[in-house]
């Protein structure tokens, strides 16, 4: 064990949770590296490979919660990390904490971890930053030991340039974790940020402007489903041609959402309305949202909305999945509040321009 790992659990550390992605994949021939299995590296290796730059002093504890690629993700995965990234808040040693990620949906876990903990992270002055790459591990190149390497970096710098919350870094770029989606398949700079954000040296006075007011706006987390109580919400996407089988097979299924991808300001095929209505009838929460991936989804534009359903504001259809499970969740948990309550709370959060 090198010397930065050494048992520093009862020492001031930053914690490195790993779940896996391309910046532990290895691909068979490094010279091919879109060919590669995710997942293969443990995180501890990761932190071995780049310990020579790590800052003097600073005590880095590691732990492997997954090694997956991320197209794979589950529910109680996402309860696991969530609970002990909110143990490690708790645990006075750990200063910052940072995860490694797959990117194919980092997008739901920033936005996850932002409403189950982002609150406490803020009171507690201490970071949580995701990072992940796109190339893997034995690539010539590769970018995860420099993301890595800036995500320790300021999971370990003193707050007074930026507040405690839940962040991720890629590409030499900053951004609150909930603002982070991957927009193209291979490229290096895939993991955008939906506005933009700071490099990750330098933190820019209006970004931070943004995130103090998403954090004024998130004034308490909700709470974190177990495993397996999850609400099952399936994301539908409009489409020239749509069916209303599309909708109507749902109906009966046990399935407590839907997700409406729609089309252009998040107004779906009129093959929809008769199937949409019976299910807001039956109890299904609804939310709608754009497949365009960018903008914002405004309530009773084009149209007006369906009785109980919600617009999704800047939330993509991924985020919006994972806010309205959250929302459901937290209204079965508190029930003086409904799904809608909760979730408009979430839609609302200010978008970082
Ligand atoms: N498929 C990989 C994953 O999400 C992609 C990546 O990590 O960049 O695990």
């Amino acid at each position: 064990m090198s010397p930065n790992q050494a048992k520093p659990e009862n020492s001031p550390h930053i914690l490195v949770l790993g779940m896996g992605g391309t910046i532990a994949g290895l691909a068979a021939k490094p010279e091919n590296p879109l060919q590669y299995e995710a997942g293969q590296v443990t995180v501890s290796s990761l932190l071995a490979h780049i310990e020579s730059a790590i800052p003097e002093g600073l005590k880095l504890v590691s732990h492997q919660i997954a090694n997956i690629n991320s197209r794979n993700l589950t529910e109680p995965l996402l309860s696991l990390l969530g609970k002990t990234v909110q143990e490690a808040l708790a645990n006075n040693w750990v200063k910052g904490l940072v995860i490694t990620h797959g990117t194919d949906t980092i997008e739901e876990t920033g936005l996850f971890l932002q409403l189950i903990c982002g609150k406490s992270a803020q009171e507690l002055g201490k970071r949580i930053i995701l990072t992940g790459a796109m190339l893997p591990a034995n690539a010539a190149g590769a970018d995860g030991p420099s993301n890595l390497l800036d995500a320790i970096r300021w999971a370990s710098t003193p707050l007074d340039n930026c507040p405690g919350g839940v962040y991720a870094v890629m590409d030499g770029r900053a951004c609150l974790a909930m603002d982070l989606s991957k927009r193209h398949p291979t490229a290096l700079n895939a993991p955008l940020q939906s506005s933009p954000s700071s490099s990750a040296g330098l933190i820019n006075p209006s970004w931070l402007s943004g995130v103090k007011a998403v954090q004024a706006a998130w004034n308490e987390d909700l709470p974190l489903p177990k495993g397996d109580e999850w609400p099952w919400v399936e994301i539908l996407t409009s489409h020239a041609g749509a069916r209303p089988q599309t909708v109507a097979q749902w109906l009966g299924s046990g399935v407590k959402g839907l997700v409406l991808a729609g089309s252009g300001m998040g107004g779906f095929h009129d093959a929809w309305q008769t199937p949409l209505a019976e299910a807001a009838s039956q109890g299904i929460a609804l939310v709608r949202t754009s497949r365009t991936g960018a903008g914002s989804t405004y309530p009773n534009i084009p149209e007006k909305d369906l009785e109980g359903c919600l617009a999704s504001g800047t939330l993509t259809a991924p985020r919006a999945r994972i806010a309205l499970q959250l929302a459901l969740n937290a209204a079965k948990v508190d029930k003086s509040l409904t799904w809608q309550d909760f979730f408009a709370r979430i839609a609302v959060l200010p978008e970082i321009r």
